[in-house]
């Protein structure tokens, strides 16, 4: 670094490329008009994968996304770890799902902190503000499970794209679109799958409560009333392990009377609740069945990287066991 006053001492020449050099100093130190960074590329974080899978998609090639809550890891509790506040203040976007999701202290704190945050499901609820779903008062907060719901976040997202990097807006906007449209075709693909099935056999039991906007929107018929009925889970809107014997015998009751005996794990959900059902609904003469291939509520891994293969998977997996489940 040049200190100042030190260029009396140099030749002329040197002297003007220290100028020269100066002044572009001071040009790349000034304010951005968009936060891009040196790679030409503006950086975008998801905390869950079912919002990086969109993001990824609006962004193309213009802004790198990364996901904080890798594999099989739980939203609901997740707390920082080293390397990712870094990451989270390094980004230009930050995008989370809210609605009581990300309750993990430090993670919460931060993003209840930080101005780049954006809540996603919020927008997509404040767009869309009947199709909120409670359970015993605490907001939902799996929107995901219902792809044309969740395609209500695909503007948002692409907005917030454009206004961080304007120049990029109508290709942010021409993707957004493409994927709209294929969201809305996968939305349709996964009610045909569902539908296979007679809507008496139509009854889902999984490991918590994630799957109250798919039971909703698939599961039931259109405008169904009694659709809450379509589906049970031994664990509440946030897995905590916690199960007691009421909460065991009423999932054994739920399956007697509904006739099915399939029980459905979630990738990420410990099956010890499932397992633990399995055995009381066996002493009780049922023919309970565990099935082999798990859901993807929380999270998406495995084979299922991205958020319409999950889908669809959980919809194939859902409509094959059913089948079935004589
Ligand atoms: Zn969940």
């Amino acid at each position: 670094m040049l200190k100042s006053g030190s260029s009396k001492k140099l030749p002329r020449t040197v002297r003007g490329f220290a100028a020269t050099l100066l002044c572009l100093t001071i040009f790349s130190c000034s304010p951005k008009k968009t936060p891009i960074e040196p790679d030409g590329k503006i950086r975008a974080v998801a905390t869950i994968a079912q919002i990086g899978d969109l993001a990824e998609e609006i962004a193309g090639e213009r802004a790198q996304v990364s996901i904080l809550i890798h594999g099989s890891l739980d939203p609901h509790s997740y707390e920082l770890v080293k390397g990712d506040d870094e990451k989270l203040s390094e980004a230009d976007l930050i995008f989370y799902n809210g609605l009581g999701l990300e309750h993990g202290a430090s993670l919460s704190e931060w993003l209840r902190s930080s101005e780049k945050g954006i809540a996603i499901g919020d927008r997509v609820i404040q767009s869309r503000p009947e199709k909120l779903l409670r359970k015993e008062g605490a907001v939902d907060p799996h929107l995901w499970m219902d792809v044309a719901l969740w395609a209500e976040a695909v503007e948002p997202m692409a907005e917030a794209f454009a206004k961080a990097d304007p120049e990029g807006a109508s290709y942010y906007s021409a993707r957004a679109a493409i994927l709209k449209q294929k969201m809305e075709e996968a939305d349709r693909e996964v009610r045909r799958t569902i539908h296979r099935i007679p809507a008496d056999k139509r009854y889902l039991v999984t490991s918590h409560d994630a799957f109250q906007y798919f039971t909703r929107s698939y599961l039931a018929e259109e405008g169904e009333e009694g659709w809450r009925e379509r589906f049970e889970a031994p664990e509440g809107l946030a897995p905590d392990g916690q199960l007691g014997t009421s909460d065991i015998r009423r999932i054994v009751n739920y399956l007697m009377s509904h006739g099915i005996s399939i029980l459905f794990p979630e990738s990420n959900v410990s099956r010890d609740s499932i397992r633990k059902i399995a055995s009381v609904g066996k002493q009780m003469g049922l023919h309970v069945r565990i099935c082999e291939e798990p859901l993807y509520g929380d999270a998406m891994d495995g084979e299922n990287l991205h958020y319409l293969d999950m889908m669809r998977h959980n919809a194939e997996t859902i409509a094959r066991y059913l089948e079935m489940d004589e």
